[in-house]
């Protein structure tokens, strides 16, 4: 039989089984954590612009509510199907867990590409599987929130949506029903940047701790959509230099660097496509990871870093912006070749910790300011960093483990506080 190709799923559980025979997971608790709780799949028609109609097939797997409600991104892609979404919602419960947050995980999306679709069209959708979806998600229920080729301005539809369904008396209750929303409609300053700014953050702190500064290191970086541009800024402020970057389009590569503010002006207005700004630098996509290089962020999608590719990386320092972009094979190669991975639930949890200071601020009626915000960000996010780091050495042993074991630890005590009904 051919070999199936390995999936974002086959990956999580991987990871899951690895670190549940390491840490002696109760047999019990290690059951419940293998499944996803619900599964939601719904089909439903929009009409097209162009007058027919088209039936589109979105989703919400919710893993784990016993920390709180469920929690996590919707992705609109091509790849997005059941399976992704089960292991995406997985990575956020562990991530939530970790960052010592009061929610569980869930993840979602529809199956399309967007750049298929018009800004109309886009919206009818969004409203239309937020109509769907009815109370599968709720403020204090299950959280929606922006990812992969969503945005502020989805997550504005879809509170608009849901909260046109509540009586007039109740809607302004619901407003945190998505984080992520624009400043305007009850968002958080500053979350557009939560998940960029945390994952330069722990990029800092692992070099503090080594007595490093960023200073001249150099960095590349996979995808230049929300994570890989606010990542790219905040390190180029700190003195280091994008050399290469690589998108869907193009992959270009420059040991002079190239200005981030350049490239998002070009990428902007092109759907976030770098294509077309450095072509005299394009070089071969199978180049990418194998470049020489002091930091690689992945900050597209899962499963990028392969058995296949993984011996090639030269950074000695991996940040997982993206969710899951390590294979499990491809990480034992790392390890083995002494790379360091600070991973996806650490590296890239500045975005929920930014959506819930959002959840919190809309639930008690507040408005924060954004240099408070990313004060307690910072603060938040260096204690999550900290405890992984303490973890990584007092159990010798690589950094995705030590942070599971964190996640997991606390999900099993609140299972065995409370026992499971009846
Ligand atoms: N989609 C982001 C993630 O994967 C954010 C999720 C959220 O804020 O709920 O972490």
């Amino acid at each position: 039989m051919a070999n199936k190709k390995e999936t974002m799923y086959d990956n999580v559980m991987k990871q899951y089984n690895k670190v549940a025979d390491y840490m002696d997971l109760d047999p019990n608790i290690r059951k419940i954590l293998a499944v996803t709780n619900n599964e939601i799949i719904i089909h439903f028609p929009v009409r097209m612009d162009n007058g027919d109609v088209e039936i589109f097939t979105g989703y919400r797997v919710q893993h784990n509510n016993a920390l709180g409600p469920y929690k996590g991104g919707l992705r609109y892609h091509a790849d997005v199907d059941v399976e992704a979404a089960k292991a995406l919602a997985i990575w956020m419960t562990w991530k939530t867990s970790l960052a010592g947050l009061p929610y569980g995980g869930a993840k979602g999306g529809i199956q399309l590409d967007p750049r298929k679709y018009s800004i109309t069209e886009l919206e009818r959708i969004t409203r239309r599987f937020t109509y769907a979806l009815g109370e599968n998600i709720g403020a204090e229920h299950d959280i929606p929130a922006p990812d992969v080729n969503t945005n502020a301005q989805t997550m504005a539809w879809i509170a608009d949506t849901y909260m046109s369904t509540k009586s007039p008396s109740e809607r302004s209750k619901h407003q945190h029903v998505v984080t992520g929303k624009p400043v305007g409609s009850g968002g958080l300053e500053g979350r557009d940047r939560a998940t960029g700014f945390g994952v330069y953050l722990t990029i800092r702190l692992y070099h503090e701790s080594r007595g490093e500064s960023l200073k001249g290191k150099t960095f590349i970086v996979q995808g230049f959509g929300n994570v890989g541009y606010w990542a790219s800024k905040f390190l180029e402020a700190d003195g280091a230099k994008l050399i290469a970057v690589q998108d869907a389009h193009a992959t270009i590569h420059d040991e002079a660097g190239f200005s981030v503010e350049d490239l998002f002006e070009h990428s902007k207005p092109r759907k976030n496509s770098i294509a077309g700004f450095a072509d005299d630098k394009e070089i071969d996509p199978k180049q990418f990871f194998g470049l020489e290089c002091d930091i690689l962020i992945p900050a597209a999608l899962g499963n990028q870093i392969t058995e296949e590719n993984a011996a090639d990386v030269k950074a000695p320092l991996i940040a997982e912006g993206a969710n899951g972009p390590t294979t499990d094979a491809a990480e034992k190669i790392l390890l083995e070749n002494g790379v360091t991975i600070i991973p996806d639930i650490l590296c890239n949890s500045g975005g929920v910790i930014g959506s819930y200071f959002e959840w919190l601020q809309n639930r008690n009626g507040e408005l924060w300011q954004l240099d408070e915000i990313m004060i307690r960000l910072e603060k938040k996010l260096t204690g999550v960093f900290k405890k992984v780091e303490n973890e990584v050495k007092e159990r010798q042993t690589d950094w995705r483990t030590a942070a599971y074991v964190l996640a997991i630890y606390r999900i099993e005590m609140a299972y065995k506080q409370r026992g499971i009904f009846p």
